[in-house]
């Protein structure tokens, strides 16, 4: 396995449950798996569930959360039980969209979050948060003066359709803050696909020398589960040539 920190993610068309979805993961010499809130919500997790996922930690898997996909412009009741959840397993970042989140609610999930999980917030498309009229940058730029511990969750595909130029946009992030967790992916540049990282006209190669280079490394999950061992294999391959 390679020294990078690679991630599968849940998903909601795989009829697999979660602890045998992290399973896999592990068994496949994987260390990391995003949790996300796509179609469930942690009351769809049982105690027992929560007991497997706790032992697969023991076991070398660490956890991000990704919450569900929402209008935060008001603090939403169901936050709480993601918020416990995330505490419950102790996960490393807690990813959260930008286009419909307010500071009053960034505000209170930092008073709520555990301060060893890093809030991590995720560029989308279309590149416009509706509350404030901000695009990704100059919102994280003003959620990063306005808050300590903010930061980024990358995600490649997302920007790549939004019609940056990847690295160049990097770059531009980190002069703000952070990027805890990078979400890889490939697409055409029109249609948000999530595709193998091999099939699409995102060079992924670049973008991973380009992470090296400047020390970026942090965790990197594959947004996809069809074919999410051929990314793997294309991650490793690509950053170890
Ligand atoms: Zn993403």
């Amino acid at each position: 396995m390679s020294n990078l920190n690679i991630g599968f993610q849940t998903c909601k068309h795989n009829h697999l449950k979660i602890e045998e979805e992290i399973q896999l993961a592990l068994n496949n010499g994987l260390n990391y798996f995003d949790i996300f809130f796509d179609g469930f919500s942690p009351d769809d997790v049982s105690d027992s569930q929560i007991d497997k996922i706790l032992e697969l930690k023991k076991e070398g898997i660490n956890y991000t959360i990704h919450s569900a996909i929402a209008d935060y412009k008001e603090y939403p009741k169901f936050m709480d039980r993601i918020i416990d959840f995330s505490n419950k397993i102790g996960a490393l970042t807690f990813t959260i969209h930008f286009d419909k989140l307010s500071y009053e609610t960034i505000d209170k999930i930092l008073s709520k979050l555990s301060t060893n999980t890093k809030l991590s917030i995720e560029n989308t498309i279309p590149d416009k948060n509706y509350i404030y009229e901000k695009n990704y940058l100059e919102f994280i730029k003003e959620a990063s003066k306005r808050f300590k511990n903010i930061y980024s969750t990358f995600d490649i595909g997302h920007c790549f359709i939004n019609k940056y130029d990847i690295t160049e946009y990097i770059t531009k992030i980190i002069d703000f803050t952070q990027i805890s967790t990078f979400h890889l992916h490939n697409n055409d540049g029109i249609t948000d696909t999530h595709n193998c990282l091999n099939k699409g006209n995102i060079d992924v190669k670049k973008i991973m020398e380009f992470l090296k280079s400047k020390n970026l490394y942090s965790i990197f999950i594959i947004e996809h589960w069809q074919d999410n061992f051929l990314s793997l294999k294309y991650i490793i391959q690509i950053s170890t040539d």
